[in-house]
């Protein structure tokens, strides 16, 4: 079933018209093919995370009960983790932008390929729900629930993380820059699904949660420390709020020029639904680093 479910996926970003930029952009696919990773619902990694991440933070399980589905055997359940990588056109136009005093703005490209990645990603696990169903099992996304919710308190986080999710499932490792580098590099968006659909899992190959990046694992590079106009990254990693900070002043600037092709997005913070914003996302950090497509300590 993980090959028909890779191939539904591959299918599904060649021809979806979500995965497409604006004809302005000549309609250019936004995601190249995807890759997928899977974990088992009772890694004992999932009971960590509310440790390491926030005590909100849902194991695959607790997303499962609140979706209104039957108590199973964690064990049972299988947690597919995708990745959307960002296409060639996007990363080359966004490698060329250069780092200047005052507000350095994205590509416009990758401002819009970044808004349109929210309902792509959205209709994605809508598919793959739909896939499960039609074989004959259950399957719920964290992405679609009520349950999900960034959580604002004393600490800034969101009750499922898909970077964690996708480190689970054995797709890649955390890094300086706080993204994750996966064997065909950090420059992705995550999604996923839980389903009692009986998968085979990917086993991690090492528990070392920063093992693809230069920095904490040689000591060297820190590119992307360089690259970030915010000042967000130093040699302690990455600062969520300065970065925040820094994408909301990049939204309302962008949104003043494209305003009107932008896609609104609803979160949650606190479980309490917010007003739509227009995300377009910022991330010097991963274009024209040794991580941007590759695992970089790979070759070493
Ligand atoms: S640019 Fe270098 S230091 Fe920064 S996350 Fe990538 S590998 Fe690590
Ligand atoms: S997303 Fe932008 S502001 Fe945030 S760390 Fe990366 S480069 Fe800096």
């Amino acid at each position: 079933m993980n090959e028909e479910l890779t191939q539904l996926l591959k299918n599904f970003f060649d021809t979806s018209l979500l995965n497409r930029l604006p004809d302005k952009y000549e309609g250019d696919r936004i995601f190249s093919s995807p890759i997928i990773g899977v974990a088992r619902g009772n890694d004992p990694i999932f009971q960590k995370y509310k440790e390491i991440i926030g005590s909100e933070h849902l194991t695959p399980f607790e997303l499962w009960l609140s979706e209104g589905y039957k108590r199973l055997p964690s064990s049972n359940l299988r947690i597919i983790s995708i990745v959307f990588p960002f296409n060639e056109k996007i990363r080359k136009e966004s490698m060329n932008v250069k780092k200047c005093l005052g507000l350095t703005l994205p590509a416009e490209i990758y401002c819009i390929a970044r808004n349109y990645a929210n309902p792509f990603k959205k209709k994605t696990c809508e598919q793959v729900i739909e896939f499960f169903k039609v074989n004959g099992y259950r399957a719920a996304a964290a992405m679609l629930s009520d349950s999900f919710s960034i959580i604002l308190n004393k600490k800034f986080y969101s009750t499922w993380s898909e970077r964690h999710i996708a480190f689970a499932s054995g797709l890649g490792t955390f890094s300086l820059h706080e993204g994750l580098i996966t064997e065909i590099g950090c420059n992705i968006r995550l999604a996923s699904v839980v389903t009692d659909a009986p998968l085979e899992i990917n086993t991690r190959k090492s528990d070392n949660p920063y093992g693809n990046c230069l920095y904490y694992s040689k000591g060297t590079c820190r590119e992307c420390e360089a690259r970030c106009p915010a000042n967000a990254i130093d040699e302690n990693g990455h600062n969520k709020i300065k970065c925040n900070e820094y994408n909301h002043k990049i939204a309302r600037k962008i949104f003043t020029r494209i305003g009107p092709i932008l896609k609104p997005h609803n979160r949650r913070i606190n479980w309490k639904l917010r007003p739509a914003s227009y995300p377009v996302g910022c991330a010097f950090c991963q274009f024209g680093v040794p991580c941007m497509d590759r695992n970089p300590t790979t070759e070493i």
